[in-house]
């Protein structure tokens, strides 16, 4: 179906931040595939688990217990201070997952109508649900009647949400990214999280944070609320945590995930015993390379030198980041096409036409951001206006 404009390319493979096309011809992926492939195409550890686990079996159902999905499952509320997982095949499912499970808190605590609280530029996927909860035109548009229970304030505005909670007593959680990626990486005051876990605390709201894209290292440390010293209510993740093999998880605190009861919730392929071998190898190879660290190290470098090397281009409106999540904001609409980044040996990702968004692979080294810097830099000095 004619859902996706795509670019006239198509990759036959890849090796670690590279992507090659059927020519033989290497282009520099900045955006790890939409921070999915964060260890890079082809990495040794992730064929290595997926041939060995499809060898043994690649599914068994969750109608009995799955050994990999257990020790995946630990694992996961090890870093992130939650007590269970629920495993989905996207990002999308995983918050459908989470909206679910806060329906029913606010079920069992009798509140009629529940609302969660959701950001203007919020983006939280493409089911009826969370493109409910997600704010952009195209995404949204000609799809009536969307489902309700959702309520929007400005992203970064606490203030904004004190309000509502004068006004709404059904108010029950507050959904948010810690750093709002497809909505132009818009990166909240240092505060924010903070803030947002203070004002849930006082009106007993649970706080749910979407780290699909945020999350599995992609920010400087393994979750993005991390940087923050909070914990929220529940997380869901997914992009990074497969490097390419669609896995998503929403964790929660032991207390609201024990509102699913058997049958109450379920995925036919999610956390299936090849999925988790794969996103337990991602887990394994983020420890031991210190990919949290990479991420911290070559994000500061990245966000320097751009910001450095754009200084005289005036159509550079800013350039902002957190690790290696970095948007640089031009001046005016449709200045830069992903067909002019491939001219470069890039390939790059524009968002709502005005910024460039960089993702690339944790595993990228030191010359590998050397070059990727000096391209993107010629290519904003050929397309200044
Ligand atoms: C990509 C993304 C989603 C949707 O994930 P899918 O796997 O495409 O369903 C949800 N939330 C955020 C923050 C995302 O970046």
């Amino acid at each position: 179906m004619n859902t996706y404009a795509r670019l006239p390319i198509a990759f036959t493979h890849g090796e670690g931040c590279w992507l090659i096309d059927g020519n033989g011809k290497r282009y520099f992926d900045t955006l790890s595939s939409i921070a999915t492939c964060g260890l890079g195409h082809a990495h040794p550890a992730i064929i290595a688990a997926i041939s060995a686990q499809a060898r043994r079996v690649m599914h068994t159902s969750n109608l009995c217990c799955i050994t990999l999905q257990e020790e995946l499952a630990t694992q996961l509320c090890q870093m992130s201070g939650m007590d269970a997982a629920f495993f989905s095949n996207s990002g999308g499912e995983a918050n459908e997952t989470a909206i679910k499970l806060i329906r029913q808190v606010a079920h069992h605590r009798q509140i009629a109508d529940p609302l969660i609280v959701v950001m203007s530029n919020a983006f939280h996927g493409r089911t009826m649900a969370t493109f409910a909860a997600s704010d952009h035109p195209t995404v949204r548009h000609g799809f009536d009647p969307l489902p309700i229970g959702f309520i929007r304030v400005p992203y970064n505005d606490c203030e904004a949400i004190s309000e509502l909670a004068r006004t709404h007593a059904n108010i029950i959680a507050v959904l948010v990214e810690p750093i709002q990626g497809d909505g132009g990486i818009n990166i909240p005051d240092p505060e924010y999280l903070q803030q947002l876990r203070t004002l849930c605390d006082q009106h007993e709201w649970l706080l749910a944070l979407d780290e699909v894209q945020t999350g599995n290292g992609r920010t400087g440390t393994f979750f993005a609320y991390q940087n923050e010293e909070i914990e929220p209510d529940i997380v869901t993740t997914a992009k990074g945590l497969g490097n390419g093999m669609p896995i998503g998880a929403c964790l929660a605190r032991r207390s609201i995930a024990d509102y699913f009861q058997p049958g109450m919730h379920g995925s036919t392929f999610g956390g299936n015993p090849l999925a988790c071998a794969t996103a337990l190898a991602v887990l394994r190879t983020i420890e031991e390379d210190q990919l949290c660290m990479r991420a911290q190290y070559q994000g500061k470098l990245l966000l320097n030198a751009l910001r450095q090397h754009s200084e005289d281009l005036p159509h550079v409106s800013k350039v902002r980041g957190k690790g290696l999540m970095i948007g640089i904001q031009l001046d005016r609409p449709n200045l830069v096409h992903m067909e002019d980044g491939l001219k470069y040996g890039l390939f790059i990702n524009i968002l709502r036409n005005d910024t460039i968004r960089l993702l690339p692979p944790l595993i990228m080294t030191d010359d590998e951001r050397e070059w990727m810097t000096r391209q993107l830099i010629s290519l904003l000095h050929q397309r200044s206006p």
